[in-house]
């Protein structure tokens, strides 16, 4: 164990919350081993931190430094693994040089509670009660129930009782009784990883098992299973899984947040006779706390988890799977900025296992990695059960009668499709892509008088700015091509439309997935349930309905707003519509019945569409991999973004104009901006930022790491943070 102390037993570096880029260092009387917690003064107030594996600075004045108030962990709360992950964390996303410790541990642990697990009373049988009939017992059924089953095996956890309903007054009168004897027990020993099923597994096909011989390899590979729905991906997951936990090592499954249902779960936990835990931000912080600790004790076998999950201690992990890999949701959009995707792989190679990304779309980082050969690729062409592929067709919205943006074609189709007694489902594109300015006559787009790139219009102050060149002008209100004067954003406006459908189709019951809907699980499982009911119904919903779910009795996908990411200056706009677009495909027409998906457009002749249309993504995304290698832009450049908030917007204007002009001079970055972020107002802030480009990424960091540690994270009313790999601009 000395090898975990640090070396000096009279200081120790602890990552403490707070505005901080490096760990602060504390004087200490006795020595205190990585990842336990203290608590320790901070300004007036204490807090609790986490010590790290860092030596202090030898030139300390030990007279001046602070002392540790409390330790509060005899043993590391956070594993060396985790540890190396967090430090990595720290210095790759530039945030608060704590968030990712803190992140790793549960609410309560944050907040100082003991970290052991809860106590677990057992009941042992006595001598006497090893001789008694349980039939004597004449006045209680209940006390004759507890006594067979007690003799049966002899001791007996009280949980596994009161599951069944048994109440603690009647244990308690039998130990009165001396039949038997409740002792309380605290099992923090590990429980080994057997990999026995409890259900049997599938004869895989070909392209399944040769996915699953590649990834049962022992050290660090990542792998893409690309796959469209139905085709499998999951069961190769399960049995990859079944071999790691025979060998004795434990698994990690991450699962987009809308993924996370009880169906998913329950077919892992169906599969295996060993412990699964799942951990989500649906739990209750003792919930959670409960599957972290077991987790983190070796008594899961398997953790399934959003993207948090990443950083949960698992000791002897030998797997890694990411189902739905491109997923939006395993980037963090505020405070630690992070992609759990990314972060897993850095876990897999720091922990020397297999990882696997699967999905049927791949994101166009894990695509070129897949194609360049860093990454293994695995695919699964064949869809099991051999349901059949939709149609797609695009309604072109130029040559369409219109009512609020719903063509009379898409309008006739949901009415037959409702007729044949059967579900529709109308997909909205409702991300906040960076709106164009157009034309709903003929299509026709503003774009920048000096470059070669579509305007972005901005809500606030109704402006069309470039975000290429910067050039700013007043959006026009008749358009140039064909004088029509209706003009406007592109995605706005579908209120009206969903109240024509109301009044259209009065007599369907309208099942609605909206924001109310997804921010809680049980409103969204209730929804869902109504979707398993009998006869014609139309569900209206946006992206979160595009994965994972089911819909049995959905034969017409319509996607009613899809041209938002056609031209926006959104850096993974288009990207996203592709995907989206394909996950929606795969909604309809799972049954014996050949699905339908209409997708309006003003732009049909996009080349965009085609391959689209063809369900051939893979082409699709070679043509936006083409794209980004012009403008070299990820996977081929690397880009992070500085936004700055203030109540006066000059004021972050000025900081983000000062970094620029210094990584301009110092750096071989390229900077845009200062420039208004598209929720350029937000609770009466303003937000600009500035776009930092680089083509190695060593580049990029050596030039965010001096704003990082010296410019103060809030400077006369501005606030300001560093988004590293951002999502969208
Ligand atoms: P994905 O994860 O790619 O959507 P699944 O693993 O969920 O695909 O498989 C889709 C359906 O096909 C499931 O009902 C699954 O039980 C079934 N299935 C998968 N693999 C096989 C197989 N080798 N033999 C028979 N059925 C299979
Ligand atoms: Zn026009
Ligand atoms: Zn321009």
């Amino acid at each position: 164990m000395t090898s975990l102390l640090i070396e000096s037993p009279d200081t120790i570096c602890v990552a403490v919350p707070g505005p901080f880029s490096t760990p602060l260092t504390y004087a200490c009387s006795k020595p205190v081993a990585p990842g336990c917690r203290v608590e320790v003064p901070l300004g007036k107030r204490s807090v609790i931190g986490v010590v790290v594996e860092q030596r202090p600075d030898e030139q300390l004045d030990m007279a001046k430094l602070r002392a540790v108030e409390r330790i509060l962990d005899d043993t590391p709360v956070l594993p060396t693994d985790i540890l190396a992950l967090a430090e990595w964390m720290s210095r790759y996303y530039l945030h608060e040089f704590a968030s990712p410790y803190l992140l790793a541990l549960p609410g309560l642990l944050r907040k100082g509670e003991a970290a052991t697990l809860p106590t677990e009373t057992w009941l042992n049988l006595t001598v006497a009660g090893e001789a008694i009939d349980p039939a004597q017992l004449k006045r209680s059924t209940q006390h004759q129930a507890i006594m067979t089953q007690l003799q049966q095996s002899g001791r007996l956890p009280w949980s596994h009782l009161r599951a069944q309903g048994f109440t603690r007054p009647q244990a308690q009168a039998l130990e009165k009784k001396q039949l038997l004897s409740l002792d309380e027990t605290c099992d923090n020993d590990p429980i080994p990883p057997t990999g026995q099923l409890a259900e049997p597994s599938l004869t895989l096909n070909d392209e399944q098992s040769a996915a699953l011989d590649q990834v049962s390899e022992a050290r660090f590979a990542p792998f893409l299973l690309e796959g469209i729905t139905g085709s499998g991906k999951t069961e190769v997951y399960l049995q990859a899984i079944e071999r790691c936990l025979s060998r004795g090592h434990r698994a990690l499954v991450l699962i987009p947040e809308i993924g996370l249902t009880p169906q998913t779960v329950a077919r892992f936990e169906r599969r295996f006779r060993d412990r699964c835990v799942i951990l989500h931000s649906g739990l209750t912080d003792k919930q959670r706390t409960l599957a972290w600790l077991q987790a983190n004790h070796g008594q899961a076998a398997i953790v399934i988890g959003t993207r948090s999950a990443v950083l949960t201690p698992i000791p002897d992990l030998g797997l890694i799977v990411i189902d739905e890999e491109h997923d939006a949701s395993f980037k963090q959009q505020d405070t630690l900025r992070y992609q759990a995707r990314d972060v897993a792989l850095k876990r897999a190679q720091l922990a020397d296992i297999p990882i696997i990304l699967g999905t049927a779309t791949p994101s166009l980082e894990t695509l070129h990695n897949a194609l360049t050969g860093r990454f293994g690729h695995l695919q699964l062409k064949e869809r099991a059960g051999g349901a059949r592929l939709p149609t797609i067709e695009l309604i072109d919205m130029r040559r369409q009668q219109q009512q609020h943006g719903l063509s009379e074609r898409l309008l006739i189709r949901i009415r037959e499709h409702l007729n044949d007694g059967n579900q529709v489902l109308l997909f909205l594109n409702r991300r906040g892509f960076a709106p164009s300015w157009f034309c709903h006559s003929c299509g026709w787009i503003a774009d920048c008088v000096f470059c070669d790139a579509h305007l972005t219009y901005h809500h606030h102050g109704h402006i069309n700015i470039c975000h290429h060149c910067g050039h700013r002008e007043p959006p026009p209100t008749v358009c140039p091509d064909c004088h029509s004067r209706d003009l406007s954003a592109m995605g706005t406006g579908t209120e009206r439309a969903e109240q024509l459908l109301e009044s259209a189709f009065a007599d369907v019951p309208i099942i609605r997935f909206d924001r109310d809907v997804a921010s809680t699980r049980l409103k969204f499982e209730q929804q869902l349930e109504k979707t398993a009911e009998d006869g014609p119904a139309i569900i209206v919903g946006t992206q979160m309905l595009a994965k994972g779910h089911h819909f049995h009795r959905v034969t017409l996908v319509g996607v009613w707003d899809s041209d938002g990411g056609l031209f926006s200056a959104d850096l993974r706009a288009k990207e996203r519509m592709g995907q989206l677009l394909t996950q929606v495909a795969g909604r309809s027409g799972r049954g014996e019945r050949t699905g339908e998906v209409l997708i309006q457009t003003y732009y049909p002749d996009n080349p965009i569409f085609q391959p689209l249309t063809e369900h051939d993504y893979r082409s699709f995304a070679f043509s936006l991999l083409e794209e980004r290698r012009k403008t070299r832009l990820p996977p081929f450049g690397f880009v992070a973004v500085v936004r700055a908030d203030s109540a006066f917007a000059e004021r972050a204007e000025e900081l983000l104009a000062t970094m620029t002009s210094y990584l301009l001079e110092h750096h071989a970055v390229r900077v845009l901006g200062p420039l208004p972020a598209l929720l350029s107002r937000r609770a009466g802030k303003h937000r600009f930022m500035l776009i930092i480009q680089a083509d190695r990424r060593s580049a990029l960091h050596e030039a965010l790491v001096p704003l990082h540690r010296h410019y103060p994270r809030q400077t006369r009313q501005v606030s300001w943070h560093i988004d590293i790999d951002p999502a969208d601009l």
